[in-house]
């Protein structure tokens, strides 16, 4: 797993425990401690209520496909071996929308709505990745 040369977020206090929740093949979101509506990505204020008063809400991994785009060409050598490739917004069943590589699917094959489930990419020691996949409904 030490060959991993892709993506490496910058985790900070803010968003370290959606990190954390990922190594623990967890999917996470804000919740606003105060209006209880969900958000992502995180922020220091509810973009609602403008609460500071936050937890964090494990949602199910099931969503749909809000909509998507085909790389055919990665930003990086590093995504190139995978072209062409899905990225998606996926809006999940609990509303927040995420953005996601969907994976286990022909690109041709991607639609918009189609019921997608989250899977989890451990793709070094101390990195664990989400994705999408299509689900059946
Ligand atoms: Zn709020």
């Amino acid at each position: 797993m030490s060959t991993y040369a892709g993506f490496r977020p910058d985790i900070t206090p803010l968003d370290a425990p959606f990190w954390d929740a990922l190594r623990r093949h967890e999917l996470v979101v804000q919740q606003c401690a105060s209006c209880e509506r969900l958000r992502f990505v995180p922020t220091e204020l509810c973009p609602h209520c403008y609460s500071a008063s936050t937890r964090w809400k494990r949602v199910s991994g099931r969503g749909r496909v809000y909509t998507f785009t085909v790389v055919h060409r990665a930003p990086t050598p590093a995504y190139q071996v995978d072209a062409p490739y899905p990225l998606a917004y996926v809006e999940l069943d609990e509303g927040p929308r995420v953005p996601a590589r969907l994976v286990d699917v022909d690109p041709g094959a991607v639609e918009v709505g189609m019921p997608v489930e989250v899977v989890y990419a451990d793709v070094a020691d101390d990195l664990t990745l989400y994705r999408f996949r299509p689900a059946a409904r």
